[in-house]
C-alpha cells in the first residue's frame, strides 16, 4: 500500500504534545477559505510512500519525540485512512506516540465499512486533534463548502469510544469571532466526554504567499489576524 504525501516537518510544535514528526497528507475534501496549506488540497498531487518507508523516515528522529511523537495531518490524513492506520501500527510497536490532525470530514456514521476502519484505526492513535470550524451549519458550508454534521457527528463518536481529542478551533474576523457561536462551541465541547483541551488558533496570513505562487486569489484578502484581546476573550470561552 502506499499513502500520497505532501511533505514531512520534523520539528512540529504546534500538532501535539512535545516535539513532533509531521506527515502532511496529500489531498482534502474541503476547501476552507483561510486554508493556509492549499497546495495540499488536490489528491492528484504529492509523493507516494509506503508505510513503512514513512516509519523509518519518522523513526530516525526517536530519540528528539521523547515527549512528543508523529501527527498526521495535511490536506485531510482520513481520506487515506488505510495507510494512516498502517502507519501507527508501525509507530506504536515502537513504542511512539501517535496522533492525527483532521477536519472530521470524511465521517460517516451510516457507513458501516468506514466504521470498522476507524474502529481499527483509533486502536493505534493515541490523540485525534479535530478541528471545528464553525457550528452554524450554513456559515460552515460558506466557510469550508462542506456541512459540519458529519464533524460534530465524528466528536461524538470519539466522545462515545473514548478517543482522546484536542479540539481546534481558527478564530477568524467577521467569520468565526463572535460570542454567540463561540459559545454555542463551548456548550458543544462540554458534553464530549473526552476533550482534553480545547485551542483557540487565531487566523494569519502567512498562507497567502502560496496562493500566489499558485496563481489563485486568496479568499481572504483584506481580513486581518484578530486583534489580541478577542484572542484571549476566545480562550476564555472555550478554554476556561
Ligand atoms: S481542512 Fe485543512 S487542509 Fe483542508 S482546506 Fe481546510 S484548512 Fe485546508
Amino acid at each position: 500500500m502506499k499513502g500520497k504525501i505532501h511533505s514531512f516537518e520534523s520539528f512540529g510544535t504546534v500538532d501535539g504534545p512535545g516535539i513532533r514528526f509531521v506527515v502532511f497528507m496529500q489531498g482534502c475534501p474541503m476547501r476552507c477559505l483561510y486554508c493556509h496549506n492549499p497546495d495540499t488540497q488536490n489528491l492528484s498531487g504529492g509523493v507516494e510512500y509506503t508505510p513503512e518507508e514513512v516509519a523509518a523516515i519518522a523513526l530516525k528522529y526517536k530519540s528528539y519525540l521523547k515527549g512528543g511523537g508523529v501527527t498526521v495531518s495535511g490536506g485531510e490524513p482520513l481520506l487515506q485512512i488505510d495507510f494512516v492506520t498502517d502507519l501507527f501500527k508501525l509507530l506504536k510497536r515502537e513504542g511512539v506516540h501517535t496522533a492525527v490532525d483532521t477536519s472530521g470530514a470524511t465521517f460517516r456514521s451510516n457507513d458501516e465499512r468506514l466504521l470498522v476502519k476507524i474502529k481499527e484505526l483509533i486502536k493505534y492513535t493515541d490523540l485525534v486533534l479535530l478541528d471545528i470550524k464553525h457550528t452554524d451549519d450554513e456559515e460552515h458550508k460558506k466557510l469550508t463548502g462542506v456541512t459540519n454534521k458529519n464533524i460534530l457527528a465524528f466528536a461524538e463518536f470519539l466522545s462515545e469510544n473514548g478517543v482522546k481529542t484536542w479540539i481546534r478551533h481558527v478564530l477568524v474576523t467577521g467569520i468565526t469571532d463572535f460570542d454567540e457561536q463561540l459559545i454555542k462551541l463551548r456548550k458543544f465541547t462540554d458534553k464530549l466526554k473526552t476533550v482534553e483541551k480545547v485551542e483557540v488558533l487565531p487566523y494569519h496570513t502567512m498562507g497567502e504567499i502560496k496562493y500566489k505562487k499558485m496563481g489563485i486569489e486568496y479568499p481572504l484578502r483584506g481580513v486581518n489576524p484578530p486583534a489580541p484581546e478577542r484572542i484571549e476573550n476566545a480562550k476564555k470561552i472555550l478554554c476556561e
